[in-house]
């Protein structure tokens, strides 16, 4: 592992078995990495098996990774925000199932992003979105959540750090909420993540502190700032440009979380993460 302690790696696939995803990015030189915990298309998976469960942590150790370097993200199916009652309790069963994959596989935090809140309310939806996350906290003994910043299309949460404080002051268990900040959402929501990466991190510190942030996507955006789309580049082919992710891993407060690459093309993932690792040390 880095001196630099810079966590960084691909969203790798889990394919033919979830044992194989810490293989996939250690072969690329992966200092850290996100997995779904399961199919991330459909509302019903086979439970994980035990062996490969046991060979995912053997894995892990094998290639020494720190537990805290993995991020699992939630699937797309679960809307915490839903207004309507019966999807908002199907979203429950399903974030419920993964955050106990997730601390089954030996990992402590879960990614998710905090809903679409369709017709009605908004704040209503930013109630119902802190309710799921207080759920599944309280179910889960040991699990931290880490809710995504988003770009913000339609009636989708999460696209200001206002409203990411917003749910976070609506929940009951603040202790175990933190946060993920996605490069190409902030773009696509308006903060100048390629002009100013410094500015827009120093003002995500000055409102949450510096424990707040529980992981990064390090992303390039194909669209430009404050388009409200969420459309992800290579880095340094997109909008926000390479100069942006070299200045945001030189940061200390980035050190020791996970720092995922969500980007496009996987051929260049390899380069991305030993171009970042370089900038960072
Ligand atoms: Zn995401
Ligand atoms: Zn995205």
């Amino acid at each position: 592992m880095s001196s630099s302690n810079l966590l960084i790696g691909p969203h790798v696939s889990i394919a033919k078995d979830i044992s194989l995803a810490p293989v996939r990015a250690h072969e690329l030189g992966a200092t850290g990495f996100a997995i779904f915990t399961k199919n991330q298309r459909v509302w019903n998976a086979p439970a994980l098996e035990d062996s490969s469960i046991r060979i995912f942590k053997e894995k892990l150790d094998e290639f020494g990774y720190d537990r805290r370097a993995i991020l699992p993200h939630a699937g797309y199916l679960i809307n915490p925000a839903s207004p309507d009652e019966e999807l908002w309790e199907k979203s429950l069963g399903l974030f419920l199932d993964e955050a106990s994959r997730t601390v089954s596989l030996s990992l402590d935090t879960i990614n998710i992003h905090p809903g679409a809140f369709k017709e009605g309310d908004r704040i209503d939806g930013i109630k119902r979105s802190a309710k799921m996350m207080d759920e599944v906290l309280r179910r889960t003994p040991g699990l931290r959540i880490a809710i995504e910043n988003t770009a913000g299309a339609g009636t989708i949460l999460g696209s200001t750090f206002e409203e990411l404080d917003a749910i976070l002051s609506e929940s009951e268990e603040k202790d175990r909420i933190g946060f993920t900040l996605d490069t190409a959402h902030l773009f696509g929501s308006g903060y100048d993540v390629s002009g100013d990466p410094d500015g827009v991190l120093d003002q995500f510190f000055s409102r949450f502190g510096k424990d707040r942030l529980f992981g990064m996507h390090l992303n390039d955006s194909k669209v430009p700032l404050a388009s409200h789309k969420d459309r992800h580049e290579s880095i340094g082919k997109g909008l926000i440009g390479q100069d942006a992710f070299k200045a945001i891993v030189k940061r200390e407060e980035v050190r020791g979380i996970p720092l995922i690459l969500e980007t496009v093309d996987e051929t260049l993932w390899k380069d991305e993460i030993k171009l970042l690792l370089e900038a960072g040390a």
